[in-house]
């Protein structure tokens, strides 16, 4: 497994790969993995002969300082799993060398990204379909491997790579979940004891509400429940709550 850092190497390598006729798999994340990442690498390396993971805590998707600066950090342990997972590169890039432009150039959608994550978190979805263009560019891969547990961003994503005529297959994974049901995600490290046990009934109430208005009223229940939003859209139930400091999303098709 090899780390890379320079921007202009993952790219020599891209080329080299792309040369050889390597299909390359990649799974763009922020960092501090957990099993659902490792599903996604796992579906990468069935599918392709070379899979790449990138490790990019992306500044420009945050909305919140205290957010990004807060943002769960192991490298150590990262490059651990990665290696289990048979990773043939990890893109470690810098923030600097990605934002060369200093963000001048963005890639902003005018429809969906401005709903539900979108209309909550102004300006993140521009961030993220800025930063996953620029390292689809960098990558070239074949196979692009997104989660559902972030089932907008996926579908943006999606629709951005048609949009712009990219060759990239984008493959969806289903969300990985605790035993209680609980999506795993890197900021749950952040719940206390008594969040992380109330956690759970995030999904639990998506999941078995028969109307989003329901499942907002069994939500705002709960004294230590703050909720963003609940909201049904084409045939998907997503949500966003508060629990203390930690913002949780979820998802579940209906
Ligand atoms: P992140 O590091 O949170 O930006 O996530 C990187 C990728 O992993 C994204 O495509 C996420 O949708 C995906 N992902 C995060 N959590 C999960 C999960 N619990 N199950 C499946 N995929 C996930």
């Amino acid at each position: 497994m090899q780390i890379i850092k320079s921007i202009a190497q993952m790219q020599d390598i891209a080329q080299q790969l792309n040369n050889q006729g390597k299909s390359i798999g990649f799974v763009p994340t922020m960092g501090f993995l957990h099993a659902g990442h490792e599903s996604l690498l796992a579906q990468s390396r069935v599918d392709n002969p070379i899979s790449i993971l990138s490790i990019f805590v992306n500044p420009t998707q945050f909305n919140q300082a205290s957010d990004f600066e807060g943002y769960p950090i192991d490298l150590e342990k990262d490059l651990v799993l990665a290696k289990k997972n048979q990773v043939d590169y990890v893109f470690i890039p810098d923030k600097t060398e990605i934002y060369v432009d200093a963000y001048r150039y963005q890639v902003q959608e005018n429809q969906h990204s401005m709903l539900l994550e979108g209309e909550h978190r102004p300006g993140h979805f521009t961030g993220v379909l800025t930063v996953v263009l620029k390292l689809l560019n960098i990558v070239r891969p074949q196979k692009l491997y997104l989660g559902k547990k972030d089932y907008q961003q996926y579908r943006l994503i999606q629709d951005m790579v048609s949009a712009f005529f990219m060759p990239i297959e984008v493959i969806g994974c289903e969300t990985l979940r605790e035993i209680d049901g609980l999506a795993m995600s890197s900021r749950n490290v952040r719940l206390n004891t008594e969040e992380r046990a109330l956690a759970p009934v995030l999904y639990d109430v998506l999941a078995t509400s028969k109307t989003a208005y329901e499942a907002q009223e069994k939500l705002i229940k709960y004294d230590f429940i703050k909720v963003e939003y609940v909201t049904d859209l084409e045939s998907r139930r997503y949500a966003a709550v508060w629990l203390g400091q930690t913002r949780l999303i979820d998802n579940v098709e209906l």
